[in-house]
C-alpha cells in the first residue's frame, strides 16, 4: 500500500506523529501512516512556489496532455483505486467502481479541455489612444483540503482545475481516508514535473493550519465542514488569501401533491441514502404536501425499509458504514434527540447497528417541524425528516429558512410552479423531479453558509485564475 508523501516529485515517508487509517465496516485498522511533520509541510509548499514559474509558463494544450494522461492512469487503474476506495470508506466496491472512478477520470478529462478555452472577455479600445485586454492569470500556490466522504472526487474536483488553470498545489487530504489520493501521489509523481502537486497527510491542526496559513500559500481551497471553513478564514485574515470554501448542506426536497409520488419516493430511496446519507447534497430534508402526506410517507417508509446495508462485496448492498465511530455516535445523537420530541414520529430505522462496524440503520423520522433539530442541522448520515405543508409561499419561506444554502429540489408536474420556486430558492443549485445528479460541465457549490466559489464547470476553472487588465498606449 502506498503510504508515502509526495513532495517535490519525491515519495517520502511521513516525520510526523502516526495516524491509524480504518475500515469502518469492521472497526479494524487497514494501516498505520505518519503525518507530514512541520518541515515537511514547508517543505511542500516551498517546492510548489518554486514550481510555479515554469508550470505557469507551460501552454495549455501542454497541460492539458498531462491531465489528459493522468485521466488515462486512473482509469487503467480503477480497481485498484475502488478497493482502495471502498476498504477506506466501508462504501460498497461497486458504487467506488462503476460510479466513483468515471466520474473522476471525467473531471480531469474536462477541465484538460476547459483549460485550452480559458479566455479574458474584452479587447478593445475603451480610452481612445488606448487597447485594453483581460488575461485570466493562475494565482500560485493553492493549498487544496479534501474531506472523506468522496476523498478521490474530491480530490479531482481540487486538483484538476487548479492545475489547468496554472496553479501549483499542495492537497491534504482528510486523516481519515488518505489512501486513493496516496496511491494518485504515484501517478502524479511520474506525470507531472517536480513540485507541481505535492501531497500531504495529516488531522487539520497539526497538518492543515500550517499549510494554510504558510505565508507563500495564496488560495486556499477547501471542502469540509461550517467551523472548519470558518476557522481557516479566521486563522489566514491577516494574509488576506483566496478563498474557495465549499461547505455543509441541509438540502430541502419539496414534493407537491401533483409530484409522481413513486419517482419521488424512488428518489429519496436512493438520493437521500447514497454513500449512507454522507453527502453534501443528500435528500434529507423533505417537505411533502398535505393531499399526498401519510401516503408519501408510508410509501417512504416502505422503500426505506428495504435498503439493504452491509459489508462492501456483500451482493447487494446498498449502504455501507459511517466514517467513524464517532460520527455514528453523533448520528444516533440527532435520532434520539428528534424522538425525545413527542410529535416526531420513527417510521423506519432509528438505531445504530450491533457489531464492529460503524453502520446506522436508514431511517425516516415524520412530523418534524421547522424548528426542530433535526430539521435545521446536517446530520450527514442516513437519516432524512418529512415535515408536512398546506401551500407553495409557506414552503417556501421554510425551505430558504435556513443557514445552508447548497441545494434543493422540487417534485412537481406544474411547470410554471416549478419554475417559480427555482427562481426563488436560494440555494446555489435547484434540481426539478430528480435530485443529486452532477455532470463536469454544470458548476457545484453553494451561497450562505454552505460557502462560495465553485467546483467542476468552466467557472471553477475561473475560480483558480486572477483577473487582470492590461493596457497598450497606442
Ligand atoms: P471537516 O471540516 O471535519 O474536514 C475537512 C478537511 O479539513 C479535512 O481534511 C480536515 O483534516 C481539514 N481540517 C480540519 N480542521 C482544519 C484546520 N483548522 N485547518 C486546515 N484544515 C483543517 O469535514 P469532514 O468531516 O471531512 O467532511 C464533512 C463535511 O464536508 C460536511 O459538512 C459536508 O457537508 C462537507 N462537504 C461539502 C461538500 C460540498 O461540495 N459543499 C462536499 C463534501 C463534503
Amino acid at each position: 500500500m502506498q503510504t508515502k508523501l509526495l513532495i517535490n516529485g519525491q515519495l517520502v515517508a511521513g516525520e510526523g506523529a502516526v495516524q491509524a487509517v480504518l475500515n469502518p465496516s469492521l472497526g479494524t485498522t487497514l494501516v498505520e501512516i505518519h503525518e507530514a511533520s512541520a518541515a515537511q509541510v514547508d517543505a511542500a509548499v516551498r517546492a510548489a512556489d518554486a514550481a510555479f514559474e515554469g508550470w505557469s509558463q507551460t501552454s495549455p494544450k501542454d497541460r492539458s496532455s498531462l491531465l489528459l494522461k493522468l485521466a488515462d492512469t486512473i482509469e487503467a487503474h480503477t480497481e485498484e483505486l475502488a478497493r482502495l476506495e471502498s476498504d477506506n470508506c466501508g462504501k460498497p466496491y461497486s458504487a467506488a467502481l462503476n460510479d466513483e472512478l468515471p466520474a473522476i477520470a471525467d473531471v480531469f478529462r474536462f477541465f484538460a479541455g476547459a483549460s485550452r478555452c480559458l479566455g479574458g472577455s474584452a479587447a478593445g479600445e475603451y480610452l481612445p489612444g488606448h487597447t485594453s485586454m483581460i488575461r485570466r492569470d493562475p494565482l500560485g500556490v493553492v493549498a487544496s483540503i479534501a474531506p472523506w466522504n468522496y476523498p478521490l472526487m474530491m480530490v479531482a474536483w481540487k486538483i484538476a482545475p487548479a492545475l489547468a488553470a496554472g496553479n501549483t498545489v499542495v492537497l491534504k487530504p482528510s486523516e481519515q481516508t488518505p489512501l486513493t489520493a496516496l496511491k494518485l501521489a504515484d501517478f502524479l509523481a511520474e506525470i507531472f514535473p517536480a513540485g507541481v502537486v505535492n501531497i500531504v497527510f495529516g488531522r487539520g491542526p497539526s497538518v492543515g493550519a500550517p499549510l494554510t496559513s504558510h505565508p507563500k500559500v495564496r488560495m486556499v481551497s477547501l471542502t469540509g465542514s461550517i467551523p472548519t471553513g470558518s476557522a481557516i478564514i479566521g486563522s489566514t485574515a491577516d494574509s488576506v488569501k483566496r478563498m474557495h470554501m465549499e461547505l455543509g448542506g441541509k438540502a430541502p426536497v419539496i414534493i407537491f401533491d401533483d409530484a409522481d409520488i413513486d419517482a419521488a419516493v424512488e428518489g429519496i430511496r436512493t438520493f437521500g441514502f447514497y454513500n449512507a446519507g454522507q453527502d453534501c447534497t443528500a435528500a434529507c430534508r423533505i417537505y411533502a404536501q398535505k393531499g399526498i402526506y401519510d401516503t408519501f410517507v408510508a410509501k417512504l417508509g416502505e422503500a426505506v425499509s428495504t435498503i439493504k446495508y452491509g459489508l462492501q462485496d456483500d451482493q447487494g448492498t446498498e449502504l455501507g458504514p459511517l466514517i467513524t465511530a464517532a460520527h455514528r455516535d453523533r448520528v444516533a445523537g440527532f435520532v434520539e434527540r428528534a424522538l425525545a420530541q413527542p410529535h416526531i414520529r420513527l417510521i423506519t430505522g432509528g438505531k445504530a447497528v450491533e457489531g464492529n462496524g460503524f453502520f446506522f440503520e436508514p431511517t425516516v423520522l415524520a412530523d418534524a417541524r421547522q424548528d426542530d433539530e433535526i430539521v435545521r442541522r446536517e446530520v450527514f448520515g442516513p437519516v432524512v425528516s418529512v415535515t408536512p405543508f398546506v401551500e407553495e409561499n409557506q414552503v417556501l419561506a421554510w425551505a430558504n429558512d435556513s443557514d445552508y444554502g447548497l441545494a434543493s429540489s422540487v417534485w412537481t408536474a406544474d411547470v410554471g410552479r416549478a419554475h417559480r420556486l427555482a427562481a426563488r430558492l436560494q440555494y446555489g443549485c435547484t434540481w426539478v423531479n430528480t435530485h443529486f445528479m452532477l455532470v463536469s460541465e454544470m458548476p457545484h457549490g453553494g451561497v450562505k453558509q454552505s460557502g462560495y466559489g465553485k467546483d467542476m464547470s468552466l467557472y471553477g476553472l475561473e475560480d483558480y485564475t486572477a483577473i487582470r487588465h492590461v493596457m497598450f498606449k497606442h
